[in-house]
């Protein structure tokens, strides 16, 4: 089964472009909305970095959904669509001044605190403003997720985070400094995880946690589980909407949750992953020694998830009914990882047929780059002119 789009409307524009449905988006963050509100004190915020096109973000802003920002640039994305600033968080291993300046002057949410040298910088940048910066600490619970070695985060050898060993010690030194108000801890174990199990173990990796804390007296109110819901590549018609009532039933059945707290989320590709799409034309079909090349006008520039990460998507001819052949789709830019799949039977193909790269909604748009100074591609929302 292919997915439906308006070719008619899309001859008019330049190829390559991102089309999102917003009918497909809409109903991700009612189901998001409805499965987190079954449970108290669940938040949800957006992780922008997965795509911070402006529509699509005042759509999510819309359905009441916070904000994670991990750069100043994307703290000043997400005011400027109107996410209100005490639901903005900031995360990330290397905030520069200017950037924690800025979060200080919004008076964010909370800063996710991955060092003790950044406490102090926080700590410093916060008293020359008069302030108190709410901070968590980013805890690496070394568990492990299921999925590619460069999207696992919350592995010990990873970059991310304090130890486990050290939380105790950075705590207590946030508690004697004078700009700071420690209120909780943050974790983020990886992206386009499947297996519940996955989070399971970050819930009894917190309970662990937490416990240890309250044996010291300890309490705290803020509980950040960061994001990680992947979404099925293979079947973008099948599941257009992740299973999110498995996964906040998972964080309501096995995270002992205190009274006096709240738990915050911090979803992105599960949010945005399912409701775009790059759509490319072909140029040419090259017969090549044993096999056939589509040579699209998208290329690893307008999507880099297949170089970058062997990343699959599922590709459509959305042009074409004729029978089943086999090609490698690639795109024209020099370099050999430039290839969107390998032997991908698609309805023949031929000059000037769209080809849709499917499930490209999050982070496809965000990591353009003008490699071969191609052009970034636009993103269209269905509904807007000119669609
Ligand atoms: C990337 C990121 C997320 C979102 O990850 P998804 O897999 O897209 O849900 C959430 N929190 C932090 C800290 C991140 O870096």
């Amino acid at each position: 089964m292919k997915g439906t789009f308006p070719i008619e409307k899309f001859r008019a524009l330049r190829t390559p472009f991102y089309y999102y449905d917003t009918e497909v988006l809409r109903r991700t963050l009612a189901c998001i909305r409805d499965e987190a509100s079954r449970y108290e004190r669940f938040c949800v915020h957006y992780a922008i970095k997965a795509n911070a096109n402006p529509k699509v973000l005042a759509i999510i802003r819309e359905n009441g959904l916070g904000a994670d920002c991990v750069s100043g640039g994307e703290i000043q994305a997400a005011i400027k669509v109107g996410f209100p600033s005490e639901n903005i968080v900031f995360a990330g291993v290397g905030k520069a001044d200017w950037e924690i300046n800025l979060a200080l002057d919004h008076d964010i949410a909370c800063f996710n605190v991955e060092s003790l040298p950044e406490l102090e910088v926080i700590n410093e940048l916060a008293s020359a403003k008069g302030k108190v910066a709410r901070i968590a600490f980013r805890i690496n619970p070394d568990v492990g997720a299921h999925t590619h070695a460069n999207i696992t985060t919350g592995l010990a050898e990873n970059k991310f985070g304090i130890r486990m060993e050290d939380m105790e010690h950075v705590i207590e030194v946030a508690r004697t400094m004078k700009y700071i108000d420690f209120i909780g801890l943050h974790f983020h174990i990886g992206s386009q995880i499947l297996d519940m199990g996955d989070f399971v173990a970050l819930c009894n990796r917190v309970n662990e946690l937490q416990d240890k804390l309250e044996a010291n007296q300890i309490r705290i109110a803020y509980i950040n589980v960061g994001g990680g819901l992947g979404i099925d590549y293979q079947h973008p018609n099948r599941q257009s909407v992740p299973d999110f009532a498995a996964y906040f039933k998972t964080y309501a059945t096995h995270l002992k949750l205190r009274s006096y707290q709240t738990l915050h989320f911090e979803l992105g590709r599960a949010v945005v992953g399912q409701c775009g799409s790059l759509i490319s034309r072909v140029l040419y079909v090259k017969q090549g020694a044993n096999k056939q090349f589509a040579i699209l006008d998208a290329g690893m520039t307008d999507l880099i998830r297949p170089a970058l990460y062997q990343a699959y998507h599922k590709i459509e001819n959305i042009s074409s009914e004729d029978p089943l052949q086999t090609y490698d789709v690639v795109g024209p830019v020099c370099e050999s990882s430039d290839v969107f799949g390998k032997a991908i039977d698609l309805n023949e193909v031929h000059r000037g047929d769209f080809i849709a790269i499917r499930s490209a909604g999050a982070y496809g748009e965000i990591m353009a780059s003008g490699y071969n100074c191609r052009k970034l591609p636009q993103g269209y929302l269905s509904g807007e002119t000119p669609l």
